[in-house]
């Protein structure tokens, strides 16, 4: 039995997980300001954040065939990153329902910032993920309310960010499995800015943080939360279920 663990430990640990990072990518090529934070996408920012945590990364963008998700990268990956903003609606509903299909066989996803509102987050939640909003230059403090949980490994009781987009509830989704973050703002909201989900097989983290005028993704401890995320949602949850036609046991 130990012999068992101990060899399924050392597998996990020599596994290196496939993370492929999704941004509409639109921003960064329209607005000055964007462009100024992020010269080659919030994608490569993070791709290059992310490089030290021993990642098998790659980036895909909307601009790409099928968004650059086809199904040889879709199987190829283990863990999916997304970003978008100005162009959910362009996002094709095939590859909506591929990478759907994909997260509920087990492929994790960590869905960032404004992606709360794309049709992928829409469809894995079943509700409109609306939330309020303000864009004012806040300062942000993300209290760990989950210290146990994997996602927040290394960090303190909080993260402080000197500015962000604020979020505020109500937020629209189903109440998370995990609550991991909930974020305080200058002006006073609060929000559930860290949320696990478990859908079939596949783990889901929310993280709210990433307004694309705010340099959010160089900072360290940002990075560590996804890199964790990826970590966790790595390994599907649980066994492939068994649907259908059900014989009497006796
Ligand atoms: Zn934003």
């Amino acid at each position: 039995m130990i012999k068992a663990v101990i060899g399924s430990k050392a597998f996990i640990e020599a596994r290196i997980i496939r993370v492929t990072i999704w941004n509409e990518f639109v921003a960064e090529r329209t607005d000055p300001e964007v462009a100024n934070i992020y010269p080659k996408g919030i994608h490569y920012a993070l791709a290059e954040g992310l490089a030290p945590y021993g990642l098998r990364i790659r980036t895909a963008t909307l601009d790409m065939p099928e968004h650059g998700l086809t199904e040889q990268v879709i199987n190829d990956t283990d863990v999916l990153i997304w970003w978008g903003h100005l162009a959910h609606e362009e996002v094709d509903d095939l590859v909506v329902e591929c990478v759907y299909q994909k997260v509920l066989q087990g492929m994790g996803l960590i869905v960032l910032h404004s992606g709360h509102f794309s049709k992928l987050f829409q469809r894995l939640m079943g509700t409109t993920c609306q939330l309020r909003w303000r864009e004012a230059n806040e300062r942000e403090i993300l209290w760990v309310v989950d210290p146990s949980h994997s996602i927040t490994e290394g960090l303190g009781h909080y993260i402080e960010l000197q500015q962000e987009e604020t979020y505020g509830e109500f937020f629209d989704i189903p109440a998370p499995d995990e609550l991991i973050f909930v974020g305080w703002f200058q002006g006073g909201e609060v929000f559930r800015s860290g949320c696990t989900f478990y859908r079939r097989r596949g783990k889901i983290f929310y993280f709210q943080p990433g307004h694309e005028t705010h340099p959010t993704y160089y900072n360290k401890e940002i990075l560590l939360v996804i890199a964790n995320a990826v970590r966790w949602a790595a390994s599907p949850h649980g066994a492939e279920p068994v649907f259908g036609n059900a014989k009497p046991l006796e």
